[in-house]
């Protein structure tokens, strides 16, 4: 069996198509435009990346971007001054503080500090009650994305066995949390794995859907899957691999793998998503809807306090 490769490189340009639509006419009624600031601390290259590409999908969806860049040095104190700032302005509906922050620096202080209203990631301790409480505010981008992928795929969650790899309060938990609850793209049957789990195998053997988030370069191996699953790779994983130059001697190419080894689990699973092109763009189309919908928001509430 080779299995169908979802494509969420192309599944998140038809969403992304959807929201630049939902945002004009958003703009038309209400002549607001929704604003997403981003805060990158420091000088962590792959943050680089990831922040100018949802800067850029902001952009082009329509949406205003604010973008400040704050050196390594920033205390706490003075990141919790800009997001007291960002809280307070009104053109600004989302904000993002990008992670991993530069050691001495109290993250959960400032993402707690954000207005749970303006919690685009959905990490808010507020935000993350509601989603286990089955009423959402906002949900968590790539746990969201990830669902997208799942329904719009018309894989079917209702009842089945998914296994996830990985607890983190990112990934592997909200993860859990949304697959768990009442509804389309959810009704599972969740087992979480980590890196305490003992016979990790067996319980991917029995899974319907695998869901892997451990940062660890292709550890799935198809072996571990069962006949026909669903695999999900959330990893994003940077290796050094064999390959050659144009004459042909051996060198070593950087390249980007997920937390599945590919090759072999492609043999096993009936779909199965790639790194790169896979849960990744979902991620940043994600954070924008999450961002127009705050934008609804506060301005559903501002004009209701007139
Ligand atoms: P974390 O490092 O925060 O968490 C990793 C989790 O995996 C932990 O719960 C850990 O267990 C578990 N784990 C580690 N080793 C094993 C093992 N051998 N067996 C079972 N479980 C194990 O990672 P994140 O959740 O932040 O990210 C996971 C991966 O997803 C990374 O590759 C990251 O780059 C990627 N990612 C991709 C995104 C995207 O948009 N596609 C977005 C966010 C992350 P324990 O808790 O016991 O330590």
């Amino acid at each position: 069996m080779t299995a169908q490769i979802l494509d969420g490189k192309g599944l998140a340009e038809i969403i992304r198509a959807e929201i630049k639509e939902d945002v004009a006419r958003f703009v038309a009624e209400t002549q607001v435009q929704p604003g997403l600031a981003v805060v990158l601390v420091g000088e962590n290259p792959a943050s680089q990346v990831y922040v100018r590409n949802k800067e850029a999908a902001c952009v082009k969806a329509g949406m205003k971007s604010v973008m400040r860049r704050l050196p390594t040095e920033t205390t706490t104190e003075e990141l919790l001054a800009l997001v007291a700032e960002m809280n307070a302005d009104p053109t600004i509906h989302g904000i993002l503080i990008q992670l991993p922050l530069p050691k001495g620096i109290d993250e959960q202080r400032v993402l707690d500090a954000i207005d749970p209203e303006k919690d685009v990631d959905a990490f808010h301790p507020e935000n993350v009650g509601l989603i286990s409480q089955g009423r959402p505010r906002f949900l968590p981008c790539t746990p969201y994305g990830v669902q997208q992928i799942l329904v719009r795929s018309n894989i079917e969650t209702k009842g089945k066995r998914v296994a996830i790899l990985g607890r983190s309060d990112i990934v592997g938990k909200p993860m859990a949390l949304l697959l768990l609850q009442k509804g389309i793209g959810a009704d599972a049957t969740v087992t979480v794995c980590h890196s305490r789990t003992e016979n990790l195998a067996e319980i991917l053997r029995e899974a319907d859907i695998v869901v892997a988030a451990i940062g660890k370069p292709e550890f799935v191996t198809g072996d571990m899957l069962k006949p026909g699953a669903v695999v999900i790779d959330v990893g994003i994983n940077r290796v050094e691999k064999d390959g050659v130059d144009e004459n042909g001697a051996p060198i070593k190419v950087s390249k980007l793998v997920g937390d599945v080894d590919f090759e072999s689990a492609k043999e096993v699973a009936s779909a199965i998503t790639p790194v790169p092109g896979g849960v990744g763009p979902l991620t940043v189309t994600m954070l924008l809807l999450n961002a127009l919908n705050a934008a609804r928001r506060q301005t559903a509430a501002a004009q209701a306090s007139k």
